[in-house]
This record gives C-alpha cells, structure tokens and sequence, in this order.
C-alpha cells in the first residue's frame, strides 16, 4: 500500500512509499482509511518541531471501515464506520493507565508519530480505541474528530464553560473554529476569537460565519482593549488558548477576570514562555493546563456532530489524493485553507 513515512529524524524526510498492508493481531481491527487530516503538528514533525519515532508513517486524525477484525475483537465487525483515539501504544500498568487516563500515560506513543498512522491505505489500530461513527456523520467530517475531541474534552470537560460565559478564544485555526462553536453550543453567551493577518481572508471570516460576536486581527487591534470593553472591564470568564503563541499567553492571562478560568491547549515552540505573574496572582484565576482527548470527549464529540451542534464541514478546505501530499502540506501551512484532508 501507499503511505506517507517519516524516514529518519531532521527536517523534511517524509516520502511517499510502498509499505506492507499492516498484519492484524489480536485485539485489533484493520481499518481502510478513507479520510485524514492534515495537522499543524504534521507540520511540525517535517520541520523536526515534534517528538516522533521513525520510520513511522504519519497521521493521527483519520476516519476508517473496518475490513477485518484480529483475534479476540469482540463488538467489531467488518463493514463499520469508525474513528480511532490515537494511543495506540501505552504501558497499560501505571497510575494514568490504570486510572483510565491512558491518554496521559508517560509512555504512551500515538499512532501517527510513535506508531504507525493514517496518511495510507490501511492502518491496524487497537479495538478498544475505535468508536463508531454515527448515521447522518461524513467520514470526511469524522476524520476531525481527533482535533475537536481535544477541545471538548478541554472547553467542556475540564474548563468546563457554563452558563452565559464570555469566551475568548485565542488563535483560530481549526482547533480555535471548532471551539468557538463548542462554547457557544454549550453555553456561552459571547464567543470572542483572535487572528493574525494572515487570517483574515480565510479563518476570520469563517469564524463570523460560525457564529463568533467579535473577531480581533491582534496584528490590527488591541485585544486586551476590546475584551476590556466588551466585559464591561471585568475580564473573560473563560480563555481558551490555542496558538502556542508566547505573546498570546501573556495577553490571554492578562484578558481573564478575577477567578475565570485560562485553559491552555496550544504548544509553543519555545521552551520558556514569560507570562505577567505579579498581575496574574492578585486576580487568582485557574489555569489549566490540557493535552490529549479521552474516550468520554470522543463520544460527545460524535454526539455534537451528529445533532449538528458543531460544524465541521466547512472547515474543510481541499481533499487531497495521498499523492499530492506536498501540496496539502504546503496548504495547510499556507493559511489558504482551513483544514486539508487526505483521501488515501
Ligand atoms: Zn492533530
Ligand atoms: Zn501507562
């Protein structure tokens, strides 16, 4: 089969290639992809940015029919429509693991940078991370379930927005698009979304389609200003940040009213960031830091997708043939398109 490999660490080294379709073993299910979505740590893992185990084939945001079922796989069967968590390796003895937080487990390597992914024909995937996709959902819109599993489980299980809470959302790219629309259907009374320049043909746009009250171009305006204004100086209830941008984080600390709530999803490149401490203690808010989705945020997902809570169709910008993947890479990186998905 096709797939699209890491080959060896350093910038770059990712090349289409024939690969043996994955042997099945027991407890796991072979999957036929039929779409996958182009991440912004994909992105990362070209540019050497991201931890990754190669040679691995890449993509960790998929949805499959399962075409065959491994030994001892009870509750599968060919012919259904899935999409797969990503922890595909975890130790399955520590704390986190045997707690049900495998997601977090020290150990763990996801399918798509510390094991095979996606980005081919088939992949093999353990049974017990698959969850079906239900009638009425694409499996073009289910391959973004992984990223919009990631902030549900950050906005609503963990932040945890409530009633009538000012949002601010910072960054929108995917992630932020698909948050935007999670606040607000589950209670939020104003959703606010920042960008940069490059945002503004494109994402900006689509974020006043999907429903956002006030979209701020940072580079144009003065967030702190507007959240100011728009809260009647209190601050946001909740921050949710999403552009692993330094000067956002320290901007999105400052933007939180006194006890809110600063939920932090985004990854920096940088190893250290400075944030404003002595303002930040005073107002006493909580920060949360958030990595990862578990099973409980896959299945409100799919539910949210399938009552037509969320909509994820139009952030899909371009489907791609597997061979093309230098285009969608370039895409994706581009700030033409919102989301890129591979049709292996
Ligand atoms: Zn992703
Ligand atoms: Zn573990």
């Amino acid at each position: 089969m096709k797939a699209l490999v890491k080959k060896a660490k350093g910038k770059g080294q990712i090349e289409l290639m024939d690969t043996p379709v994955p042997k099945v073993q027991e407890g796991y299910a072979l999957l036929h992809i039929m779409a996958a979505g182009i991440c912004g740590s994909d992105l990362k893992i070209y540019n050497d940015d991201h931890p990754y185990f190669p040679p691995v084939i890449l993509g960790h945001e998929f949805s499959g029919e399962v075409v065959e079922v491994g030994p001892k796989v009870k509750g599968w069967e060919k012919g259904e429509r899935v999409v797969s968590e990503v922890h595909g390796l975890v130790c399955g003895r520590c704390r986190f693991c045997l707690s049900g937080e495998k997601h977090v487990c020290p150990s763990k390597r996801a399918l798509g940078w510390g094991i095979d992914g996606g980005f081919a024909e088939y992949v093999s995937v353990p049974a017990w991370l698959l969850h079906r996709i239900p009638e009425g959902v694409s499996y073009e819109e289910a391959a973004l379930l992984e990223p919009m599993a990631i902030v549900v489980h950050g906005i609503l299980e963990r932040a945890k927005v409530e009633p009538e809470d000012i949002v601010v959302v910072l960054g929108c790219g995917p992630l932020g698009l698909i948050a935007l629309q999670v606040a607000k259907s589950e209670g939020a009374s104003r959703v606010i979304i920042t960008g940069v320049n490059q945002d503004e043909k494109l994402r900006l746009r689509e974020a006043k389609e999907l429903g956002t009250d006030r979209t701020i171009n940072v580079e144009k305006e003065d967030p702190l200003m507007i959240v100011k204004e728009m809260t009647g100086g209190i601050g946001a209830d909740l921050v949710v940040e999403l552009s692993g941008s330094p000067t956002a984080i320290s901007q999105g600390l400052r933007m939180v009213r006194t006890h809110g709530r600063f939920l932090a999803i985004g990854i920096p490149v940088e190893q250290e960031v400075s944030i404003p401490w002595r303002e930040i203690i005073f107002k006493a808010p909580s920060i949360i830091f958030h990595f990862s989705s578990c099973y409980s945020s896959w299945e409100r997902g799919l539910s949210l997708l399938e009552r037509k809570k969320v909509n994820v169709k139009s952030l899909i910008s371009k489907i791609l043939p597997l061979k093309d993947w230098e285009e969608g890479f370039a895409l994706a990186k581009s700030g033409e398109a919102i989301k890129v998905l591979f049709k292996p």
